[in-house]
Parts: C-alpha cells; structure tokens; sequence
C-alpha cells in the first residue's frame, strides 16, 4: 500500500543552508534578506511592489487599513475561502458580506452576487483565487470602478497565476498571499502584499513597523532616530523566513509546472467518472493548482474520506462555508452554490514531489470506494 499525504514539503539543502547563512550572519530580524525576497516575489509576479509580513492575515489586514475600510464600512467577500478573509474584515471593524460562486463549474466569487450586494456603506471586496484559479477579475475591477470600490485580491492559492491573459495579483489594489507551510511555497508562517500604488506600498511598509520612519536595520546603517506618524502594527517578516522564502521562491516555477502535470492527469483519469466532476473545466488561464478539488455526485464524504484514508490517501475539505460558522452567523445568508460545494467538495493529494504513479493510485482508490458507495 502507498502512503499520500495531502501535502508535503519541497525543502531540500538550499532551505537549511539558507538558514544557517542568516543565523551566523546574526542578523536575524528584519533586514537584507527581506529585502531579497520582496525583490524576487515582486519580479516573479511582474508586480511593482512587494511588502513582506508575518503572515496572509495581517496582509489582508493592512491592505483593508491602506485603503482606508474602516468601523461600519460593508466588504464584499467570499464564503467558500478561508475563514482569515473575512475575519480580516473583522479586525478592521467593518462588516462583511458574503457573496456566492459563480457555478458549481467555477468556484470564485459572482460578479453577479457582487453587483447584487453593493449597497452605500461598501467599501472593498475582496474576490479569492481558488485553487489557483483567478476570480473574473476583468468584471470585478470593471465593477469597483464604477461604484468607486477598493480590490484586495486574496492570492494565497494563487502564486504566478494568469487569467484572460493577466498576471494575478497585480490587478488589484493590493493582492495578499500566504507562506504558511501547506501552500505552494513555505517558509512556517510568512505573508507577502503585492501593490502596484507608490503610496500604497509606502504606508505599508510604514504600518508593517509601527508607523516608524526608520527601522533597527535602517539605523544599523547609518540613518537618524526614529519618529512615529501613524499608528501601526507589528507585521513584520524576520530574515530567518525570509531566507527559507528566497531558497522557496526559485522553486515556484517548477512547483507550478509540476502541479499542472499532477492536475492535468487527475482530470484525464477522472473525466468520465459519473460519479465525481472536476470544477473549472473551462477556465481562461493558467492555474496554480494549489487544491485539487473534486465535486463528490454520490456517497457519503466522511465515509468515503475513511476509506480513502485506510489505503493511505490523504484527504481534506475546502471549504466549510465561512457564513455557516458559528460565529458568523449574524452575517448569514443563502449561497446556493457555495453551500452545495462545501457539503460535496473533497480534496485529493497534489504536492510537488508527488508522481503521476501516484496521481494514478490516488483515482484508482477513489473509484474503488465511490463503487461501493450507495446514491
Ligand atoms: C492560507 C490562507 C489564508 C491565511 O493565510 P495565513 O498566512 O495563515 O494568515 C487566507 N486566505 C486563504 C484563501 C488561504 O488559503
């Protein structure tokens, strides 16, 4: 029997070495290497600017503050994400308000819902790539235009992807993405905001430090004390993360070209299968198939998630609908769509060690449990 996990690591020598340049190097906080990684993040994702922080909540934290949401201020924003979208409209003390997918075939957020749901108080929305797969950010953009809305792409699925011929991430106000370890690329936990507004990016990396004009690393080299203009926060990425993310950054094309393989194959071996369908079938672009999502049309998931688990095949969910958590629930509203998907969604293994052997195990497995199961 094979052994799949959900995800695994893609570190190697360069990740240790990397570290232990910055531990001996004894600076260790935020510095020369942050610097580094911003520079390639930023080159990568043909984005003008790239502010590193602790992790993807505080991105979607700052880039909120930046655009200036404030305490009663509606944001738009997805249910079928992670929770962290729309608590970090939470964190800001405005409201959010979810919108559906666009179909049971494409799972990023409706311009339709989004237009439906506009009201004075919206301020921003904040559309997800799932999976990879890039929001119809053409019509969104073309939306906030019109009624005068801030965008914040949460990116976090989505490293180096392209949709109707665009770079994701740069059509935004700002685009937020996540290093936390089960992404397409790691450092533990870490976070990076993408921006391509001079300013933007100025008062980000302002708030990122405590609305501090210099750093310790600015005065280390030679610049004046310190004085505060504006109340800010403690974002900061540190050059231990942000050397694991330099050595992690130079693996992200091959990362991605390698999932689209495993993906590719996924949907060959599955594409005939009555009994599961496989989302965006059409979509307009290159993925970066961070999750490889499946629509379960028969079975018991949790059933069919135990079986899968007993022959060594990792499993998991995305997601449990943010507005039908408990402490959403003064928020709730119907989505059609996104309450089927996450009763039916279940996510098979795809990592970048993964081989298609494995791929090829993984759909055999899952044809033999979903055999057994009844309607
Ligand atoms: C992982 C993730 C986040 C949160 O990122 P953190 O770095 O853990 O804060 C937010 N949104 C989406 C869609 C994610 O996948």
């Amino acid at each position: 029997m094979k052994n799949i996990p959900l995800f695994d690591l893609n570190f190697g020598k360069e990740e240790e070495e990397a570290v232990i340049e910055v531990l001996r190097s004894k600076w260790i906080s935020m510095g020369p290497k942050t610097k580094e990684f911003e520079d390639e993040y930023a080159r990568l994702h043909h984005s003008k600017y790239a502010v590193a922080v602790t992790n993807c909540t505080a991105a979607l934290h700052l880039a909120l503050r930046v655009c200036g949401v404030g305490v009663g201020d509606e944001v738009i924003v997805p249910s079928l994400t992670f929770v962290a979208t729309a608590s970090a409209v939470r964190m800001i003390g405005a409201t959010p308000v979810f919108a559906d997918v666009v179909s049971l075939d494409d799972w990023t957020i409706s311009p339709e819902d989004i237009k439906q749901k506009i009201t004075k108080k919206t301020k921003a929305v904040i559309p997800m790539h799932f999976g990879g797969h890039g929001a119809d950010m053409l019509k969104i953009c073309a939306l906030a235009e019109k009624y005068g809305l801030k965008v914040i792409e949460d990116a976090c699925h989505a490293p180096l992807g392209v949709r109707d011929g665009q770079h994701l991430g740069t059509l935004g106000d700002f685009a937020c993405y996540s290093f936390y370890s089960n992404k397409n690329m790691a450092t533990g936990e870490g976070g990076m905001l993408l921006t391509q507004n001079e300013e933007y990016e100025k008062q980000s990396r302002l708030l990122r430090a405590h609305g501090m004009t210099a750093t310790a690393y600015d005065r280390e080299q030679g610049k004046e004390f310190y004085d505060i203009v504006d109340w800010g926060y403690n974002y900061r990425m540190d050059d231990i993360r942000a050397a694991i993310g330099v050595a992690q950054v130079a693996k992200l094309e091959a990362d991605v070209k390698k999932r689209k393989m495993l993906a590719d194959r996924y949907r060959e071996n599955l594409v005939d299968q009555a009994d599961v369908s496989i989302p965006f079938s059409q979509y307009p672009g290159e993925s970066s198939n961070y999750v490889m999502g499946v629509l379960l049309e028969k079975g018991d998931r949790k059933e069919i998630r135990k079986l899968l688990a007993e022959k060594g095949v990792g499993t998991s969910m995305h997601y449990p609908p943010v507005h039908q958590f408990e402490c959403y629930k003064e928020f709730s509203t119907e989505l059609p769509f996104t309450e089927d998907i996450g009763c039916r969604e279940l996510s098979l293994p795809l990592y970048f060690s993964m081989t298609i052997e494995d791929v090829d195990y993984v759909c055999d497995q899952l044809k033999l449990v979903l055999t057994k199961q009844k309607v």
